[in-house]
């Protein structure tokens, strides 16, 4: 119940773990037996409603014979009133940083008025805070039936002071990494005087959301594209999770899989570099596609398969700029063998979810063009677990890059659709070895020092506060 919200297997296709009823797909958001077009022919008939039943921040119900959209802030105003209450409570605690204070009134008063903007912009001005939060209604992946209402999420952080600072250290180099590759020059915008906030935390404490399902290691927050024009995101990298994630599962997936010596070089930190490179080349290569000479934005060149193409690019390019940052004596040279092991680790682990969602076809692929050109192959005599060869690795990484960022520079949907339709395929071989790994787990269940009881209802409001308390 904790890690799942509910009593559907969140990490196991949504199945029910008590009683056999399938979870509705609008969750609590809609009446249960709501479906699709029941909502659409509803607001057809119902234009003047449509805003309100479609937004991010109302519950619908059915009253009578018609519905109803019920904001957030009614809806659950004996739990916000007392969520409010604390973070008015922390901003008090919060002298030595009055600009977090600020964030934390701001985000109290959003919490009773369902508006989020303003906090959001206050969340994005706060410098290097010591201590940060994630306290909002922000993702929309349950709402199954719309995909538009959002869900609570809380995370408590703590700055990670040397990761955050080996950070600053990559922020600084992205104008030197777009320009290091391998792409025409003019389709690689200058990312001179950009920078969106970056942050490594450890998460001491987690919920709603952000408690449910896989555990993130990292975000890019807030959703609002009001938010992104005028300030960006804020990236956040949750150390103890990939740590977690590493340790019970990458490391132990690793040796079975991969040869001993390669799987021991899998670790935290290489990991963590290159989920953080990852992130910053989401926002390096080319910013649109030319097609026949207009400009057009990549994922409508691209339709259907950029998902995949945008993360393998991520994926690859993060490699490529790791690489390079070691070729210019940024990185020591003897982190390069435990880059790769870390990020060939990783494939194994993405790859055990299938092909269906795009990380999944992403890495798929890469590992397919990997071992076509020699870098990952079957050890041999060693049962069928596989071997990285660093030598012709490095190669393999810049040509994948190329041709991945000449997709996106073409916006050539026929070369995308061929090339996923050829790489992302699970081999069977691969599917054999994985099938001896069942036992390991897929996913980390935290356990917080801080740990109240899960209530399903709110608790009694508590008394009035006396003046010198
Ligand atoms: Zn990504």
């Amino acid at each position: 119940m904790k890690i799942n919200g509910s009593h559907f297997d969140l990490v196991n296709d949504d199945k029910p773990f008590v009683g056999a009823a399938p979870m509705p797909p609008g969750r609590g958001f809609f009446p249960e037996d709501m479906t699709r077009d029941a909502l659409d022919a509803y607001v057809a008939q119902h234009p003047a409603q449509r805003t309100a039943l479609y937004d991010p921040f109302t519950i619908v119900q059915r009253k009578d014979e018609s519905l109803e959209a019920v904001p957030y802030h009614v809806a659950y105003k004996d739990f916000l009133d007392l969520m409010a209450q604390d973070l008015r409570d922390a901003a008090d605690l919060s002298d030595d940083d009055p600009a977090f204070g600020k964030f934390l009134r701001l985000r109290a008063a959003a919490l009773l008025n369902d508006n989020y903007y303003v906090s959001d912009l206050a969340w994005l001005d706060l410098q290097n805070p010591k201590i940060d939060i994630v306290f909002a209604p922000y993702e929309t992946y349950i709402d199954s039936l719309l995909g538009v209402k959002t869900s609570y999420g809380a995370a408590v952080m703590v700055r990670n002071e040397p990761e955050s600072q080996k950070l600053a250290m990559f922020q600084k180099y992205v104008p030197d990494l777009q320009e290091g590759l391998p792409l025409a020059p003019q389709d690689l915008p200058s990312k001179h005087g950009q920078q969106s906030p970056m942050e490594v935390m450890d998460a001491i404490y987690r919920s709603g959301d952000l408690l449910h399902g896989y555990q993130a290691v990292a975000d890019n927050l807030p959703n609002d594209p009001r938010v992104h024009e005028q300030k960006g995101s804020k990236k956040i990298f949750w150390k103890n999770f990939m740590d977690a994630r590493v340790d019970d599962i990458i490391t132990p997936l690793a040796q079975r899989v991969m040869m001993v010596s390669q799987a021991q070089m899998t670790s935290g930190e290489g990991y963590l570099d290159h989920t953080v490179m990852h992130e910053i080349a989401h926002g390096l290569g080319p910013a649109y596609a030319h097609v026949n000479g207009n400009k057009i934005d990549i994922r409508e060149a691209i339709g259907p398969q950029y998902s995949a193409l945008e993360e393998a690019k991520a994926d690859v390019v993060g490699m490529f700029c790791l690489k390079w940052l070691i070729d210019h004596d940024a990185l020591p040279k003897e982190k390069e063998q435990m880059f790769y092991a870390s990020y060939v680790a990783e494939i194994f682990r993405t790859v055990r979810f299938g092909i269906a969602e795009a990380h999944g076809a992403a890495e798929m692929m890469e590992f397919n063009y990997l071992t076509e050109q020699g870098a990952v192959r079957v050890a041999p005599g060693l049962g069928g677990v596989y071997e990285i060869d660093f030598d012709k690795i490095p190669a393999a990484m810049a040509s994948l890059a190329k041709e991945l960022l000449e997709q996106e520079a073409t916006g050539d949907r026929a070369r995308t659709e061929a090339w996923f339709k050829k790489y992302a395929v699970m081999p069977p071989e691969l599917s054999a070895l994985l099938a001896k790994t069942t036992d390991i787990p897929i996913d980390v269940d935290p356990d917080f020092s801080f740990n109240p009881p899960v209530t399903l209802t709110a608790p009694p409001p508590a008394p009035p506060k006396m003046k010198d308390e």
